[in-house]
Formats: C-alpha cells, sequence, structure tokens
C-alpha cells in the first residue's frame, strides 16, 4: 500500500452569479483564459465579447485586489467578471 499523498487539485466552482457579474473561486495558478473559458462554459455570458475579468483598479472592485485569496480554500483565489 503506497503511503505517498496525492495532490488533488481544487475544483473550480461560482460563487455568485447574476445577469450582469460572476464570481468564481479557482486554483490560483489559472490563467485569465482558464478563468474566462471556465465561466462561459458554466454560465455562458450571451453578451458579444462574454464574460471579462474585473481588473486592478476597477472601481466596481472597491479597492479589492483583482484576486482576493479564498477563506475557504487555500490556494484559490475569488475572481469577478462582468458581462
Ligand atoms: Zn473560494
Amino acid at each position: 500500500m503506497s503511503t505517498e499523498r496525492i495532490a488533488v487539485p481544487e475544483l473550480p466552482v461560482v460563487v455568485k452569479y447574476g445577469l450582469f457579474d460572476m464570481q468564481v473561486c479557482v486554483p490560483a495558478d489559472w490563467t485569465d483564459d482558464q478563468v474566462v473559458l471556465f465561466s462561459e462554459l458554466t454560465n455562458p455570458c450571451g453578451t458579444t465579447n462574454g464574460w471579462q475579468i474585473r481588473k486592478a483598479g476597477d472601481e466596481l472592485l472597491g479597492g479589492d485586489p483583482e484576486r482576493q485569496p479564498c477563506n475557504d480554500r487555500a490556494g484559490c483565489v475569488h475572481i469577478m467578471l462582468d458581462a
């Protein structure tokens, strides 16, 4: 029997979903492209440009970082997207 620990990658999840914005919780090493793709596959945006990551400095972030470390899952970050 192996005692080796197998690292199980955290699964991406949608934290909040609205008509015009969505918050996802994804592994911190995900690229922006992966985040957008996951968002589109989970909840197709329906607008021409699709989901856009809410970038640092956007006033809607209210001073929060673009990638907010998750309180519940180590190694994951929360990212807001706008339709
Ligand atoms: Zn989270």
